[in-house]
């Protein structure tokens, strides 16, 4: 059996250096739990930033998964295929919207929103040709490719990839009168996450996201929220636009929508809207494929049936009691809404990165996000005995020196 530092060491020759994990091999993971390759087992509380909300290896979405494997997982979309129908049908229904676009990866879906949404612009909004704009917000993350990084405002996203796409007009999350003064008659949407989970779990003042849907109505442009990482129950409701009942014309999903199995990823949106797409403008080769149907499907009945939404409203608020109550040197802010919670470390005091070494040492998984905050964000499927396994430990790496 090879050791973790082993097979690190045997990677770092032939994996590229865009990340710098944690120094743990996983080889097996159910439910909340990972167990590494020298049998290790730690409680996972940064669930793949949402991707593992059900849970490692959830059974019924591992029977869908073999049992649709075991018949067809891929075929072209120069064909149908019998589960479309079926998981789009669910999907549109769970996230009230008419009618759906089958992805991959969050990226992907993304880019698919702004395709749109441009064509939108120009061909029902008569925007003059080319000169579309989307209003993003500072301190965004939608993914990794050259379109979405060309509105990141993150230099370290950017650095030497350029030259970017022009088109993208970025303003300050929560300010709505920056909203309201940065649209012109070429704005054809605002693109937005509900939280913004990488920068933080970075809360909006309440009623912003209300507001902005108000403005976004009486200036007659689109509203596209980004619900990859926020959505399928992670806030405690089955979007986090529920909470202040707003309707995006597109909700972009991805994550937890592969069940925690593949990627899978989808636009949802209203019919006007979607229908600017036709034959030829726009697609993907894995898109929409059977496997991922299938598993999309059961991982959308999982969250319904399990009452993920309710235990996540539930056990965040728990989680969030207990942190507010714990004695710590270290933490300057803590929030967060449902099991989505981001602690906030004083540099000064120590790291965020130690005090997750520090917890990983301690069989806790967690990772800190733009150096000075930790994201604790358990599957939802987490139990309160579970949960209070991982906070045992969080609360004395957190209260003592380590
Ligand atoms: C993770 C994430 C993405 C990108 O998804 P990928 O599957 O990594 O391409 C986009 N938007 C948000 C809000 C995310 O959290």
């Amino acid at each position: 059996m090879p050791t973790n530092a082993e097979l690190i060491a045997r990677e770092d020759y032939v994996n590229a250096r865009n990340y710098n994990p944690i120094p743990v091999v996983i080889s097996r993971g159910e439910g909340v739990w990972l167990w590494d390759v020298e049998g290790k087992r730690y409680l996972d509380m940064l669930s793949a930033y949402s991707s593992i909300s059900h849970g490692y290896v959830h059974p019924r979405i591992l029977k869908a998964l073999t049992q649709q494997a075991a018949l067809v997982s891929v075929c072209s979309r120069a064909v149908h295929q019998d589960k479309m129908a079926d998981f789009l049908e669910t999907l549109c229904r769970v996230v009230g919207q008419d009618k759906a676009l089958m992805m991959n990866s969050g990226a992907e879906a993304v880019e698919t929103a702004i395709k749109v949404v441009r064509r939108y612009g120009y061909q029902v909004k008569g925007i003059p040709s080319n000169q579309a704009e989307i209003i993003v917000m500072s301190g965004n993350f939608h993914g990794r490719t050259m379109g979405i990084i060309s509105f990141s405002s993150d230099e370290s996203y950017k650095k030497d990839f350029g030259p970017f796409l022009p088109g993208f007009k970025i303003i300050p999350f929560g300010d709505i009168d920056a909203l309201k003064a940065a649209i012109t008659p070429n704005t054809c949407a605002v693109l937005t996450e509900p939280i913004q989970g990488e920068a933080g779990i970075i809360m909006p003042p309440d009623g912003w996201l209300k507001a902005v849907e108000t403005v976004c109505r009486a200036q007659n442009v689109l509203l596209v929220v980004d619900e990859i990482q926020s959505g399928l129950c992670r806030t405690g409701r089955m979007l986090a636009c529920d909470h202040e009942e707003v309707k995006p014309d597109i909700v972009i999903l991805g994550k937890a929508l592969g069940g925690g199995f593949l990627p899978v990823s989808a636009i949802a949106g209203k019919c006007a809207v979607i229908d600017v797409l036709d034959p030829g403008s726009h697609g993907s080769t894995f898109g929409g494929n059977p496997l991922a149907t299938a598993v999309g499907k059961e991982a959308l009945d999982v969250l319904i049936d399990e009452h993920l939404a309710k235990r996540s409203a539930e056990l965040g608020a728990y989680l969030l009691e207990r942190l507010h109550a714990m004695q710590s040197p270290y933490v300057t802010a803590i929030r967060g809404r449902g099991l989505w919670v981001g602690v906030d470390i004083d540099p000064n005091q120590i790291t965020a990165h130690d005090l997750c070494t520090a917890l990983m040492h301690k069989g806790v998984i967690a990772r800190q996000t733009h150096k000075v905050t930790i994201r604790l964000a358990p599957p939802l499927v987490i139990t309160k005995d579970e949960l209070d396994w991982a906070l045992k430990r969080i609360e004395k790496v957190f209260s003592t020196t380590t």
